[in-house]
């Protein structure tokens, strides 16, 4: 499958993970050993994209697509890695769950939205997907999978479609099954900053991370792209966040929580859109007896 390569070829990858290596992926300047370029980056999530769509139907209203996009849009703004393609998808299904790809392709599960009270809850979310991007989690991850830099590097440069179904599908298993630990602690504390960069009240996150956690129930779920994965940090997710929101300065309290406009949106969100009928209330249920 992979091809082989001459000692000319070997050169070029040096050289272009060189150049390629030492880039910003955090608040502050944070910098990380990143090994794919961010136009392959961009192809990668564009392909993966265009799987995602097969599977799933976004929701046809271009009124929540757009106000989908115009709230990631002021987030990306303020984020460490702003010059990426976003684009912001709500996908018309009931599952509570959001989830990004590298490149920039984050999506909303119409499930999820209709949890949400008010649109920093929405900045909430969308903030901690962002941060993804923005952190590479994506990326690293392939980059631990695919250890070999040399590896991967052919991998992307192969066009075969062995080579490239395999790459998407580790793309997506990590983006839709979860991350590790750290990288989900670390996208929660970029998000909370995130969002409050582009004014949105970060208590929002904790009201957010609250209904996410009672509704994981055992509170050994985690959430957002791993609701069904076991991940047993749901309660210290939620501290450090609330250690993170009280360490703020005070005046963030005041920022505005946009609650009516998202209300407005919220209305507009058909009450079952994947097709499956709700369960029946109890009492109607004659089963047993
Ligand atoms: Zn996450």
């Amino acid at each position: 499958m992979i091809p082989r390569i001459g000692p000319t070829g070997v050169t070029a990858l040096l050289i272009s993970i060189l150049f390629s290596a030492c880039v910003t992926t955090g608040p502050g300047g944070e910098k990380s050993f990143i090994l794919i370029s961010d136009a392959d980056e961009a192809n990668l999530g564009k392909q993966v994209d265009s799987e995602v769509r097969k599977e799933n139907k976004v929701l046809p209203d271009t009124a929540w697509q757009a106000y989908v996009n115009e709230v990631g849009g002021r987030i990306v703004k303020v984020c460490d890695r702003p010059n990426l393609d976003y684009q912001f998808h709500v996908i018309a299904s009931d599952q509570v769950n959001a989830f990004a790809l590298p490149g920039g392709h984050v999506y909303f599960y119409a499930g999820l939205l209709r949890l949400m009270d008010n649109e920093s809850e929405m900045a909430a979310v969308m903030a901690h997907e962002i941060s993804h991007v923005v952190a590479r989690h994506s990326v690293k991850s392939l980059q631990a999978t695919y250890g070999g830099v040399i590896g991967l590097q052919l991998l992307l440069g192969n066009k075969s479609e062995g080579a490239a179904g395999q790459l998407a599908g580790a793309v997506l298993g990590t983006a839709m099954s979860g991350y590790s630990r750290s990288h989900e602690l670390e996208a929660d504390k970029f998000g909370v900053y995130y969002m409050q960069q582009a004014g949105y009240n970060p208590n929002a996150a904790l009201t957010m991370f609250d209904k996410l956690g009672k509704l994981t129930g055992d509170k050994k779920r985690g959430f957002f792209e791993n609701l069904s994965a076991s991940h047993p940090d749901t309660p210290v997710r939620i501290e450090k966040v609330q250690a993170q929101v009280a360490a703020m300065p005070r005046s963030v309290d005041t920022l505005p929580l946009y609650e009516d406009r998202y209300q407005k949106m919220k209305k507009r969100l058909p009450l079952v859109v994947s097709g499956v009928e709700p369960p029946p209330a109890p009492d109607s249920t004659k089963q047993g007896k």
